[in-house]
């Protein structure tokens, strides 16, 4: 079992998870493959000790255990994994104070990836 962060996070980065992660396993791509490797965060799956901290830190709701990964989002998954082929791609981000989304931003988020849970 491990933890995933899905395309909620995605152009969203707020990094709140990686503050609290005490293994420092949530990173950032630093490579040039934009197009396989959108902008989100990812979780090393090996290096993650499923402690669960980081999912309530996250404002935009991004962030599920493997099994409650929401069907539309299973390619999410194995996204974060890749990260174990392409480890010197990856670096852990600088933490930046970043505004918080409001109710309706976050909703709307959901709405824009089909997610309406
Ligand atoms: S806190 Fe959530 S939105 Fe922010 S970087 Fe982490 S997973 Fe992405
Ligand atoms: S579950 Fe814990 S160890 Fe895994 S990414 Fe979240 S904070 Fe880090």
């Amino acid at each position: 079992m491990t933890w995933v962060i899905t395309r909620l996070c995605r152009d969203c980065v707020d990094e709140s998870c990686v503050e609290v992660c005490p293994v420092d396993c949530i990173y950032q791509y630093d490579g040039d493959n934009g197009a396989s490797f959108p902008k989100q965060l990812y979780i090393d799956p090996e290096e993650c000790i499923n402690c669960g901290v980081c999912e309530p830190e996250c404002p935009w709701e991004a962030i599920f255990e493997d099994e409650q990964v929401p069907e539309l989002f299973t390619e999410d998954t194995p996204l974060n994994a890749k990260i174990l082929d392409l480890k010197d791609q990856f670096s852990v981000p600088d933490v930046g104070e970043k505004p918080k989304p409001s109710p309706e931003q976050i909703e709307e988020n959901k709405r824009k990836w089909g997610y309406t849970p």
